[in-house]
């Protein structure tokens, strides 16, 4: 065996990508690590130049430039972009050194890509093997440039498993890594090896596709959600998933890059999210006609809080083992001059996008302490107040001062004050909302989580903030009876708030099978329509006369 067929015989085994390649770069020798880094087969590769599957910044000059190097100093060290149809442009760094097998050949030159494992698992997630989202970005990006081309679209879906914090909480970390894997492989299973499926962070997958038809991201979507819906059994327990998932599309029209678009899919995830997930949505550069009516609500309501067209409705809460109410949320209403009544989620979005939401916060704050005040005076039974608190609200430097005066003017107890935080509100500045909390906290009041179970948080993150009371979210309560994971979320939800020693509240009870649910699973506070509806001042006075819904 001559020497030339020695050190290949050795190359062939290694792990790490290497070649030959002569002095007129062309490639003499290719190890199988090399063939799989770049996508192409040896025939494809041995007898050509190197350069022919290089970008155009490695061109001819580039590599007489590496033989030079070589001809001085015996190595060159460097990177190598390759443009095939696995790399696409991708920068590979490389060594590069003589071989001097025997004088009389002409001189042949050793390639090595070290690192090429290493950039592997760089790249793709170690849990689910699938491209991170840099990865992502980037097929994003070049899907682009080549979609410019032949005029095509591409569309980017973010799909965000639901509610996934909880299984983590409920099942364990262990339980949640192994829905992740199974998730992935139904994704990947289910579409081409065109598309790419990336998981982007967490339990967010992302996909890109092209698109030829206007109907087609939307047939996409409905089968992703028809995908995860599958019922998953691991370890004897089986949970049926929902995903929120924000679509974004691209066309050739409107020059984008990959963060824009991922931007844009975003947005749209999270509205899905606000609306309680199980949903896709497109985002849509056109919002005119949702814009125009838009503008309508805000002009109306600049003047609302002048006009006097704002009330508040008052809802029990209700003790069901002695069936006495324990506490009552303020719900604010809007007596629109034409619309007649208009409910929050038209609103309040609206008041929290302009900053309105800090006067009409105001306003709600102490319409609540003075009634609650009033509700003492004629010697009612006790009662706790809960007072929806905005983000924006939250968040503006005044809203402790507010809060104090709204106590203050009153004269109302502020123990009988709770203020009612998402809690996603806590999520942006963990510092300062702890801060902010302690600083609530020591004026008397306490402090509720509301929807809890819609955001992204778990309990145990929860622990950080000062709270006392816990609010599971009405779509939990509305699927107990008929879904067998939402019972068994819930279930965990109650013990764990209880370990940590929080009071609960489920809203949004309308039957008495929930109830018996509640009442089995030792969650005693409940309210919902099943006792009361939200009522006027007056009418929730005299129900706090009698004191108690009997059933
Ligand atoms: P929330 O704080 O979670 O309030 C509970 C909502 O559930 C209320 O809707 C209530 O009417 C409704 N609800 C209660 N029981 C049942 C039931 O058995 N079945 C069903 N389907 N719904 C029930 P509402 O009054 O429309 O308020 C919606 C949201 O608007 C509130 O959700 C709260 O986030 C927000 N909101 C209400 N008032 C204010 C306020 O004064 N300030 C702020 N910032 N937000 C408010
Ligand atoms: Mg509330
Ligand atoms: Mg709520």
């Amino acid at each position: 065996m001559d020497y030339f067929q020695f050190i290949k015989k050795i190359l062939d085994h290694t792990s790490e990508s290497m070649i030959i390649i002569d002095n007129q770069s062309v490639v003499q020798y290719v190890n199988p690590p090399f063939l799989k880094m770049i996508g192409l087969t040896q025939n494809q590769v041995i007898g050509n130049s190197l350069e022919d599957f290089c970008s155009n910044e490695c061109d001819k000059s580039f590599f007489m430039k590496i033989s030079d190097d070589l001809q001085k100093l015996d190595l060159w060290q460097g990177t190598i972009e390759f443009a095939t149809p696995v790399n696409q442009t991708k920068k590979h760094a490389s060594i590069i050194l003589n071989l001097e097998l025997e004088k009389e050949e002409p001189p042949l030159h050793l390639v090595l890509f070290p690192f090429q494992n290493k950039v592997e698992s760089e790249n793709f997630d170690d849990l689910t093997g699938l491209p991170r989202v840099e990865i992502f970005l980037d097929r994003v990006d070049q899907a682009i440039i080549a979609n410019r081309r032949d005029k095509s679209n591409i569309a980017m879906f973010l799909i965000n498993l639901d509610r996934f914090a909880l299984i983590k909480d409920g099942l364990g970390r262990g339980y949640g890594d192994k829905v992740l894997k199974k998730i992935s492989s139904r994704l990947k299973d289910s579409f081409r090896q065109s598309d790419t499926i990336s998981r982007i962070a967490g339990h967010t997958f992302g996909l890109l596709i092209k698109v030829t038809q206007e109907t087609h991201s939307a047939i996409v979507a409905e089968k992703v959600m028809q995908i995860l819906s599958k019922p998953i059994t691991i370890d004897n327990q089986k949970i049926v998933l929902t995903a929120s998932i924000g679509i974004a599309t691209c066309s050739d029209e409107n020059e984008q890059k990959a963060d824009n678009i991922m931007g844009f899919a975003e947005s749209a995830m999270h509205h899905v999210k606000e609306k309680g997930g199980k949903m896709y949505h497109f985002f849509t550069i056109d919002l005119n006609k949702t814009a125009r009516k838009r503008i309508e609500i805000e002009n109306d309501l600049r003047n609302a809080i002048e006009k006097e067209e704002f009330s508040l409705f008052y809802q029990p809460k209700v003790d069901i083992i002695t069936n006495k109410i324990w506490g009552v949320e303020a719900l604010i209403r809007w007596n629109h001059p034409k619309h007649g009544m208009v409910l929050p989620f038209k609103f309040i979005p609206v008041a929290e996008e302009t900053g309105l939401i800090i006067d009409i916060g105001r306003w709600v704050l102490n319409k609540a302490c003075r009634q609650n005040s009033k509700w003492q005076k004629q010697k009612l039974k006790p009662l706790s107040v809960a007072v929806n608190v905005s983000p924006r609200q939250f968040q503006y430097p005044g809203f402790y001062e507010d809060v104090k005066n709204a106590i203050e003017q009153s004269g109302l107890n502020p123990g009988l004050l709770e203020l009612e935080i998402t809690e996603s509100l806590l999520m942006s500045d963990v510092e300062e909302s702890v801060n902010k909390l302690k600083k609530l906290i020591g004026v008397g009041l306490s402090m509720a989580i509301d929807d809890f179970g819609t955001g992204y948080s778990n309990l145990k993150y929860l622990l950080n903030f000062p709270i006392s009371t816990l609010k599971i979210d009405r779509t939990f309560i509305k699927n107990v009876e008929t879904d067998g994971s939402i019972a068994a979320l819930t279930h965990s939800i109650i013990r764990m708030a209880k370990s940590l020693d929080l009071k609960i509240v489920a809203e949004g009870v309308e039957n008495i099978n929930q109830v018996s649910f509640l009442r089995d699973h030792g969650c005693n506070i409940v309210q919902g329509d099943y006792y009361s509806k939200p009522l006027p001042a007056e009418e929730f006075g005299e129900l706090l006369k009698k004191g108690k819904i009997l059933k």
